[in-house]
């Protein structure tokens, strides 16, 4: 049985690299995203330098009927495979205060973090249960567990992610299943690309931005074998931001 990792958002940043993480490890790696599939193709690159294999999976994770179409169509097209590691990353930001805040802004950002968690694990969950071992990882972030200001969108997403977390870890720790959140504080991608690093580094205990690697470090542990007595928890990585 080939044993794969699903990584939603594997197109860029911190996907990117956790893509290429796990397939250091070892795994297959199936690759989303939503448009951008010349940079899902150069992730598929980067993943086969590894010896491992590569599919990209365009569909968009808020999308509930593309999901099931989009990962259905490959489990019934790959019966002798199993995705062993699922990393809800996709993400976005639409900032601005709550009073200014456009309905479709708070839809949009529940609808990708917290509606596409939902979508893409019921799709996934059923065969990992039946295989007796997984490994779920969220990608929620500093802002759901402290709150920001001008992100209420971004926190309640991020904050439901956590709940969803602890809750579903409880639910199927008996099947081997772990279920974990990372919780970055800022990390340099795309996402922060227009953020003043400089100024906001003077309230980082480590006076930087994280790096996508760095992350995809933590993710790769939390996806290993190694992680085995780790469930229900969100684990921090901020340069001392936040504890
Ligand atoms: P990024 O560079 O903006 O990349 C976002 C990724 O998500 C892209 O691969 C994008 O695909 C994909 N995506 C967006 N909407 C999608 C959708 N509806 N369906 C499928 N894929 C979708 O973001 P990042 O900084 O790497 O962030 C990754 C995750 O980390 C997010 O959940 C974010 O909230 C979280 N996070 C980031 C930071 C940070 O400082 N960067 C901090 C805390 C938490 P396309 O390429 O096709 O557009």
């Amino acid at each position: 049985m080939q044993t794969f990792a699903l990584v939603t958002g594997g197109s860029r940043g911190i996907g990117r690299a956790v893509c290429v993480k796990l397939a250091s490890l070892g795994y297959s790696v199936l690759i989303n995203y939503k448009g951008n599939k010349a940079a899902a193709e150069e992730t598929a690159a980067l993943v086969k330098a590894h010896g491992v294999s590569a599919a990209v999976l365009a569909f968009d994770v808020a999308n509930k009927e593309e999901v099931r179409t989009v990962i259905g169509n490959w489990q019934e097209t790959n019966k002798e495979s199993i995705i062993e590691v699922l990393v809800n990353n996709a993400g976005i930001r639409q900032d601005t205060l709550l009073m200014s805040m456009t309905d479709e802004q708070w839809d949009d950002v529940l609808d990708t973090s917290l509606q596409g968690m939902y979508n893409v694990t019921k799709q996934v969950l059923n065969p990992m249960l039946m295989h007796r071992y997984g490994r779920i990882i969220n990608m929620v972030s500093l802002s759901g567990l402290k709150g920001m200001p001008g992100q209420v969108n971004y926190s309640a997403a991020k904050a439901g992610m956590i709940g969803a977390t602890k809750a579903l870890a409880q639910e199927i720790a008996k099947r081997n299943i772990t279920v974990n959140a990372v919780a970055p504080g800022f990390v340099k991608t795309d996402m922060t690309e227009e953020l003043n690093e400089k100024d906001l580094a003077k309230m980082i205990p480590m006076q930087r931005f994280g790096s996508a690697e760095e992350v995809a470090d933590l993710v790769g542990f939390l996806a290993s074998k190694q992680s085995s007595y780790i469930t229900g928890q969100v684990i921090s990585i901020n340069g001392g931001l936040y504890t």
